[in-house]
């Protein structure tokens, strides 16, 4: 396809890039299918990644990351995505490197940032963010996994459901009830770790797509965290929360806008190898107008993600913008991969064509990082208030 522009490339980036490529090509590509077909990416590749230097590269260099730019952090993402591998991304790149780390960052204390920031960053700790229960997903103030105060510290109980390197972490920042009566203001964060006694990992969930990309429940039962494992303002957990969604948010959008391109280079190579009634797929108007359509919608969205990267990336960047970017990209994300997918015709839908699992792994961008109706409710409030 027609290469696009991007705002916010330079000559940095274009040689990082490169390694990341390279990275795929030996460390992914060759394993990806049967990571899939297994339903399991081995923890190694954790620390493979730390070792390529590709976790946690926009935090400070003290912490053993980097010290770049978003742009950095962003341009993994967008090449995971667009190479159709965004299984390892979403848990890597997006939850423990985009997430998890930027919780540490922002809101541990310097005990906390030296002990498990350059862990995360070298792949030896695998983080994860556990707010979702049962019984609370959109409506996080009324999540029921407690945290009460005991001598020098405090006991966990209860349980997180969807959660994203469940299996494979060492470290979940756990979103709990500290003051049961006071709704969103008696949330705070936890540091836990995978070791601690009464914690216990449920089977991994199964899912409609990324499958190698671990799902789990996680259980806490009188779980003792000492009170040097508060993380951030007693209480203060879903004002945190709120103050990170920014980042979380383009982090999802810059993977969608990439799998859109992606899936947009995969089906034009299709469409002009495959024949129907003594022509190309790619020579029947429709499939031309299908195509000019979707190539037109991911480039002009384009123009907006990449405005938002640098205005996140100067810290400029509001939620309810942010939240236009996950919303709309996500949403374009569906529309590309289900359009493309019928231009494989009867292929599209055999797993073993990447485009099946293109069509499958989006599906679940617009439910987490919060659902796209949470974002519509967000935009909203922004704009009527
Ligand atoms: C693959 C995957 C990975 C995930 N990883 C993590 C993770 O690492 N950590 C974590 O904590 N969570 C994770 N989640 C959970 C995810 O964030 C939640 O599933 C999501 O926030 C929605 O919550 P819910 O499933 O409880 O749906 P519900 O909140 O029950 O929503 C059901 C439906 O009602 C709609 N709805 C709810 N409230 C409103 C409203 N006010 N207005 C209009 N419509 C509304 C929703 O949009 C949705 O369509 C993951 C989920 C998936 C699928």
């Amino acid at each position: 396809m027609m290469p696009f522009y991007c705002s916010w490339m330079n000559e940095d980036l274009r040689i990082f890039s490169d390694s990341v490529s390279k990275f795929i090509d030996q460390e992914i590509e060759p394993h990806y299918v049967e990571w899939e077909q297994n339903k399991w990416m081995p923890r190694t590749v954790w620390n493979k990644l730390g070792e390529a230097g590709l976790l946690c590269v926009d935090i400070p260099e003290e912490y053993g990351g980097i010290g770049v730019g978003f742009e950095f952090a962003a341009l993994i993402v967008d090449i995971f995505s667009r190479r159709g591998v965004g299984s390892v991304s979403i848990g890597a790149m997006g939850v423990h490197a985009g997430i998890v780390a930027h919780y540490i960052v922002n809101m541990g204390t310097e005990e906390q940032k030296q002990y498990y920031l350059p862990k995360m960053v070298s792949g030896e700790f695998v983080g994860a963010i556990g707010m979702t229960e049962p019984g609370a997903g959109s409506d996080l103030k009324n999540i029921k996994t407690s945290a009460k105060k005991v001598d020098g510290g405090y006991l966990i109980n209860g349980s997180k459901i969807f959660i994203s390197n469940g299996q494979h972490c060492d470290i979940i920042i756990l979103a709990c009830k500290t003051n049961p009566d006071a709704g969103a203001r008696g949330v705070s964060l936890f540091m836990v770790e995978a070791t601690a006694k009464g914690f216990v990992r449920g089977s991994k969930l199964e899912k409609l797509g990324m499958h190698c990309q671990d799902t789990s429940e996680l259980f806490f039962e009188d779980v003792f965290v000492s009170d040097d494992d508060l993380l951030g303002p007693l209480d203060g957990g879903f004002i945190a929360m709120m103050q990170e969604l920014p980042r979380e948010r383009m982090v999802l959008a810059v993977g969608a806008q990439a799998a859109c391109e992606g899936m947009l280079d995969i089906t034009l190579d299709y469409v002009k190898e495959r024949n129907a009634f003594g022509q190309r797929i790619a020579d029947f108007q429709n499939t031309r107008f299908k195509l000019a359509e979707l190539a037109t919608k991911v480039r002009v969205q384009k123009a907006f993600v990449d405005q938002c990267i640098l205005l996140l990336a100067e810290n400029k960047l509001d939620t309810a913008t942010a939240s236009m970017a996950k919303l709309h990209t996500t949403e374009l994300q569906g529309l590309v991969a289900d359009e493309c997918l019928q231009l494989f015709g009867g292929y599209g839908y055999m797993t073993e064509y990447r485009i099946a699992r293109e069509y499958a792994d989006a599906r679940a961008q617009r439910i987490y990082g919060g659902t796209s109706e949470i974002m519509k409710e967000i935009i909203s409030r922004e704009l009527v208030k």
